[in-house]
């Protein structure tokens, strides 16, 4: 999902975990490659930009590609093909029109930052599992200390698992907590 202040979405919010930790490496280069139009292979993908170059020869660039892709995109990959938006059609080369295939199934973006803490949807680190017995979520250090949720260095995909970590762990710490080791 493309927003104002970049992308999000599922998949990028379960990407963030693995970007999180290389973004605290020294200098960094991460790129995210985007394939815009996946289900379609290369060659056909090009058959498809000819038949709407052939429709619009007449309009230029930007106009032209109004079919394959949702309009606020349009600028954006004519300008990372390089391309000049206002350029005719019918005057747009082979080559040209190759590098706009390769940016639609190719597009590179760089990671600069991850979005902070207060819009996280669940947060990686928190105290180590194994400093808990799994059977009574009890410290093992701190007797009587139970630890439950997102305080645990515990994290999922979305998708309902980080709930159902909160939820089991929680159970577990509470039943033990006020039933100690009585069954
Ligand atoms: C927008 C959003 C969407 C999410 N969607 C999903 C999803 O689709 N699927 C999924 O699996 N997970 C999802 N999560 C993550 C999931 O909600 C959390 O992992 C889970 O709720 C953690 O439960 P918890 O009880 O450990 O912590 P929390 O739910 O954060 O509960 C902690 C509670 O402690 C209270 N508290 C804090 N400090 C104190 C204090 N000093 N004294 C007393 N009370 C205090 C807080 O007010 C809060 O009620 C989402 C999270 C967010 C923010």
């Amino acid at each position: 999902m493309f927003t104002h202040f970049g992308l999000t979405g599922p998949t990028i919010l379960s990407l963030s975990h693995t970007v999180g930790k290389l973004l605290r490496k020294k200098n960094p280069q991460i790129t995210i490659e985007i394939n815009l139009k996946p289900a379609l292979t290369a060659e056909v993908l090009d058959k498809r930009l000819q038949k709407d170059f052939d429709l619009y020869s007449k309009k230029q660039l930007a106009n032209g590609m109004k079919d394959l892709l949702p309009i606020n995109l349009i600028p954006i990959v004519i300008n990372l093909a390089e391309l000049d938006p206002s350029k005719p059609i019918n005057q747009i080369t082979k080559e040209e029109r190759m590098r706009l295939c390769h940016v639609l199934q190719h597009m590179t973006l760089t990671v600069k930052e991850l979005r902070p803490v207060a819009e996280a949807i669940v947060t990686a680190g928190g105290i180590s599992l194994k400093e808990f017995s799994p059977k009574t979520m009890e410290s093992k250090l701190v007797k009587g200390l139970y630890g439950a949720g997102e305080v645990l260095d515990i994290d999922a995909f979305t998708g309902g698992y980080n709930l159902q970590a909160a939820f089991s762990t929680g159970y577990v710490a509470a039943m033990h907590a006020v039933h100690g080791d009585e069954e």
